[in-house]
């Protein structure tokens, strides 16, 4: 991954953060994405990035809009001539409730974070992806996005909707034989918004972030061919 540019939203927190920690160890440049300007300092202060470059954004993806997502580029375009991988990790679970209890700001919220947000980042990302090397578009899935579950209202139905972006997406790009998109289920992981979802589980019963993120690392690798869109860990 060395002099490699990665683009990830949500570095932060959970998966996000276990990424990016791997691919700073692997010498990949990062341009982060997140909404907590405070938190991104500490993961500077975690980690020594001083070996590379490292371009934090801060956007609350919850309000982003064109005219921001098209500065978040203008700043990528500042310290970057090219992207080479784009991770669309951050995402929001919401409360988890019968359809009928679910407000309508709720819904939004949710698909304003986990679905417009990406689609404009992807809008705005993809041209910047280089021409000359292999690159990867990962977008994080679940399995709720497949196959809806009672109670998991908005979060269901928006990752439905991402899966929904990564097909088209793939389709529209399928002349670009470097560019490969990739629709990624970690399965259940040891994170804040897992403990949000199952608070009694016990944690050492599920995916460490840090094992999620080594294959995340595997999908970014310009030697993997994703065998489909839509991947789970035991697809890789
Ligand atoms: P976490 O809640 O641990 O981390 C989510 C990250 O997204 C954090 O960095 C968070 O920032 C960031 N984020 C949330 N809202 C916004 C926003 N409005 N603007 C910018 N950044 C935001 O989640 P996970 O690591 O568990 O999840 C990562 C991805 O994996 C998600 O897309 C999730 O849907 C998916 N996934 C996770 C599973 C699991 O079991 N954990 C299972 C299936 C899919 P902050 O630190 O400021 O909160």
């Amino acid at each position: 991954m060395k002099n490699k540019n990665i683009v990830i939203t949500g570095t932060t927190n959970g998966i996000g953060y276990a990424l990016a920690t791997q691919l700073v160890k692997k010498s990949a440049n990062l341009i982060c994405i997140n909404r907590n300007a405070d938190k991104a300092d500490q993961f500077h202060e975690d980690l020594d990035t001083s070996n590379i470059a490292c371009l934090d954004l801060i956007s609350d993806l919850a309000t982003l809009n064109e005219s921001n997502c098209q500065e978040l580029v203008d700043e990528i375009l500042k310290d970057f001539d090219e992207i080479h991988g784009i991770v669309l990790n951050a995402g929001i679970l919401g409360p988890l409730k019968p359809l009928q209890d679910v407000n309508e700001e709720e819904w939004k919220k949710i698909f304003d974070v986990n679905v417009h947000a990406n689609f404009l980042l992807l809008k705005h990302l993809v041209p910047l992806i280089s021409l000359n090397a292999k690159a990867k578009i990962i977008l994080l899935s679940s399995g709720v996005g497949y196959e809806g579950r009672a109670y998991w209202g908005a979060y269901s139905a928006s990752k439905f909707a991402l899966n929904g972006l990564a097909e088209i997406l793939a389709d529209e790009l399928s002349t670009h034989k470097n560019i490969q998109v990739i629709s990624f289920n970690p399965g259940a992981t040891n994170t804040a918004m897992r403990t949000q979802a199952f608070p009694s589980e016990d944690p050492s019963s599920i995916s460490s972030t840090e094992s999620v993120a080594k294959d995340i690392l595997k999908l970014l690798d310009e030697d993997f061919d994703a065998p489909k869109l839509h991947l789970s860990r035991s697809d890789i």
